[in-house]
Formats: structure tokens, C-alpha cells, sequence
């Protein structure tokens, strides 16, 4: 399905959200990239998909009532056979229930895991005088506690997007400090520029969070998506 479409479907199920299926395959079409990924149904497809996908591998709940999946229990990292994706299935049901016996259930994610490497995440929010203001920053702590991060209108250039990177304090980090490996800049500047895209092009959004992207020495890693509508 076209991003426009997904969007549409969303609107008229009456959801404010898109489930990280929708919201990834939207970013396929502009070509940010992600990890790959299966809807399971039941057990016996979580092992099927992950046996394809190959392991380690990642499970992640899909409903349209949890927005913050690990916070529910709803995320298993670094599942490393079937038996292991079996037993995971079976722990997020029960997990998810707990938290909120009436989630509506879409079903489990399999999910490539990607290697841990340096996190950066790639935001959107509207600004109310200038309209969609992109985000940029490295995750976990240098966004949470040190509000590390650097904004920009969109559409942003090419040039505005390096712009943005560079200027982080952590930036040091991206090339390359203690046993992390140097981050492909160019790669993620090539993120920034398409999700400037894909906010300019549907106005629906009203926020974005691509959170996080995993950024390697060659190429990066969309983990987790997730798009709030008007
Ligand atoms: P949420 O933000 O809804 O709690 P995420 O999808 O971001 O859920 O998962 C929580 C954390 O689990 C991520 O921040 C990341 O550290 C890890 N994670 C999730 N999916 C993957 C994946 N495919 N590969 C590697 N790590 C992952
Ligand atoms: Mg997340």
C-alpha cells in the first residue's frame, strides 16, 4: 500500500496513530531504511517468520492501543532460536494483557535484530508559526537528559541536514570514539532529507519519531517508527 493510502485507512479506522507496520512501510517508500520485518499471527508464524528472517531476532507487539511498546513488556530483543521466539511470543501476550486486558491485538512483529552500534534519532513537530520542524540528536541520554539535539524547517537541503549533524555537542562521537565505530554521515543526512520529504508531502503528520536509528560504518537502520496524525 502507498503511504497516502495507509494514511487514508488509518483516518478512516478513527486512529491517531499508524501501527510501526504502517508507519515503516511508509518510510520504505521514501527510502529510509529499516529493519525487515513479519506480522505474526499465532506462535507457529512468529517461528516460521523468524526462522526465515534469521536469528538473533526481535519481537515487538503491534496494537493500535500501545504506543510505548517496551513500556508494556511488548519488545524482546536478541531472541536466539525458536524456542526462545516461542517462549517470547507467549511472554508479550501475557505481558500485554496484564497491562491492558482490552488491547486490541494486531499480532507480533519479527523483526531482524540489528547489531547494537551509535543511536541518533530523526524527529518531526509541527511548529505552529513555521510548520513541520525537523529533529536531529543521538538517542538515549544525550536526548533525554542532555537535550542534545538540533532542529531545522523543513524542507531541509542537503547542506541544512549536514549542517544539522555537525552541530550536535555529541557529534565528536559520530566519527568514530572509543570502540564506536565511525557513523556513515552520509547516510544519515540522506535520512534527514527524506523524511523532510515525507512530512512535506502529507500534511496529515503531525509527528514523527524515527527512534532509533541505528547508524553503522557503512549504511543505517531504521528500529523503530513511529507516526501521530493530525
Ligand atoms: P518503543 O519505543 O515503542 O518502546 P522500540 O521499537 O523502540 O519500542 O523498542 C525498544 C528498544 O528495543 C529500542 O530502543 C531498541 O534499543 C531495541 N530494539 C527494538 N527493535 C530492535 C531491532 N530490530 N534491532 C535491535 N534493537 C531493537
Ligand atoms: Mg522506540
Amino acid at each position: 500500500m502507498k503511504a497516502s493510502q495507509i494514511i487514508a485507512k488509518a483516518v478512516k479506522e478513527g486512529r491517531k496513530s499508524l501501527l510501526e507496520t504502517e508507519a515503516k512501510a511508509v518510510c520504505t517508500e521514501y527510502g529510509i531504511p529499516i529493519t525487515k520485518f513479519k506480522l505474526a499471527k499465532n506462535e507457529d508464524e512468529a517461528v516460521k517468520f523468524a526462522d526465515a528472517i534469521g536469528y538473533p531476532a526481535v519481537l515487538k507487539i503491534v496494537s493500535p492501543d500501545i504506543i510505548h511498546k517496551s513500556d508494556v513488556g511488548g519488545v524482546l530483543v536478541d531472541l536466539k532460536n525458536a524456542r526462545d521466539v516461542r517462549n517470547g511470543y507467549n511472554q508479550i501476550m501475557k505481558n500485554v494483557k496484564k497491562h491492558d486486558e482490552k488491547a486490541r491485538i494486531v499480532g507480533i512483529l519479527i523483526q531482524e535484530m540489528a547489531p547494537p552500534s551509535t543511536e541518533v534519532i530523526v524527529g518531526m513537530t509541527k511548529d505552529p508559526q513555521f510548520g513541520q520542524a525537523l529533529m536531529f540528536g543521538l538517542g538515549g541520554i544525550f536526548v533525554e537528559v542532555l537535550k542534545d539535539v538540533t532542529f531545522r524547517i523543513a524542507p531541509v537541503t542537503d547542506e541544512e541536514a549536514r549542517e544539522m549533524i555537525s552541530e550536535v555537542k555529541a557529534y565528536p562521537l559520530l566519527k568514530g570514539y572509543r570502540g564506536m565505530p565511525p557513523a556513515d554521515i552520509e547516510a544519515i543526512a540522506r535520512i534527514l532529507q527524506s523524511t523532510s520529504k515525507l512530512v512535506m508531502e502529507h500534511g496529515e503528520i503531525k509527528e514523527l519519531d524515527l527512534n532509533p536509528i541505528m547508524v553503522y560504518r557503512k549504511g543505517a537502520k531504521t528500529v523503530d517508527a513511529r507516526i501521530i496524525l493530525e
